[in-house]
C-alpha cells in the first residue's frame, strides 16, 4: 500500500474537484492535507464539462491556472428542448469548457506542488472518534471533509441523509 501518514489536519475523503479544491484550500491556510480517493486519477465521469466564472474566480484565489490551448471560452448557457429553448449570457465573466479529466488532471498538479498527501486508489471503510480507517490503516485527523460525491458514506455516517430527497436523474454527454 502507497506510504499514508499516521495524523494529519484535515483528511479528505474524495478526490474529486470539491476534494482536491478543499486541500488546496487547506494548504493556504497552512494545514496538513490528505486527500483518499478509491479510484486513480485522471477521475472522469458523465459532466457538461463547464465550468462557470465563478468557478473560474474560485481557481484563481486558489493558485490554479488552466493552459488556455486546454480550454474553450463561453459567454452563456443554452438549453434545448424538443419544442423550446432558452438561454442567457453570464451577467460578469466568461465559462470555460473544459474535459473533466484536464480539469482533474490539473488539480492534482497544483495539489501536489502545494505539499497535499494523495493516496489514490484506496477507500475510507470506517471513521471512528478522530480516526479515519483507509484500507484498515487508521489516520489521526484534526478536521475531516467529506468530498466523497453524491453517494456520500460520509454524509450517512454524519446522519445528515435523513432529509434525502430520492429523485432519479439521467445525464448523458456528448462530444
Ligand atoms: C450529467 C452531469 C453533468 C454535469 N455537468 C456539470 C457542469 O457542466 N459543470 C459543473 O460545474 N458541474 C457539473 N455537474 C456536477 C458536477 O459533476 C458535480 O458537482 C461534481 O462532480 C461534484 O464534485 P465532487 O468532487 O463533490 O464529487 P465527485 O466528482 O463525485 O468525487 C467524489 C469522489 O469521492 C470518491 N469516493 C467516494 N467514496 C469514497 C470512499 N469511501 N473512500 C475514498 N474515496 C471515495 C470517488 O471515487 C470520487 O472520485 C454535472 C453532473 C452531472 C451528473
Amino acid at each position: 500500500m502507497e506510504y499514508l501518514p499516521r495524523e494529519t489536519d484535515v483528511l479528505i475523503v474524495g478526490g474529486g474537484p470539491a476534494g482536491l479544491a478543499t486541500a488546496l484550500a487547506a494548504r493556504q491556510q497552512g494545514l496538513r492535507a490528505v486527500v483518499v480517493d478509491s479510484a486513480a486519477p485522471p477521475i472522469d465521469k458523465a459532466c457538461g464539462e463547464g465550468l462557470m466564472p465563478d468557478s473560474l474566480e474560485v481557481l484563481q484565489q486558489l493558485g490554479v491556472t488552466l493552459d488556455p490551448s486546454k480550454y474553450v471560452p463561453f459567454q452563456g448557457i443554452r438549453f434545448i428542448g424538443e419544442i423550446s429553448r432558452v438561454e442567457a449570457v453570464f451577467p460578469f465573466g466568461t465559462g470555460a469548457g473544459v474535459r473533466r479529466v484536464t480539469l482533474h488532471e490539473t488539480l492534482v498538479e497544483h495539489a501536489a506542488e502545494a505539499g497535499v498527501h494523495m493516496a489514490w486508489q484506496q477507500r475510507v471503510s470506517n471513521v471512528r472518534d478522530s480516526y479515519a480507517y483507509v484500507n484498515d490503516h487508521p489516520v489521526s485527523f484534526r478536521w475531516i471533509v467529506g468530498a466523497d460525491g453524491g453517494n456520500s458514506i460520509m454524509r450517512r455516517w454524519a446522519a445528515l441523509d435523513a432529509g434525502e430527497k430520492v429523485s432519479p436523474r439521467f445525464g448523458f454527454r456528448r462530444h
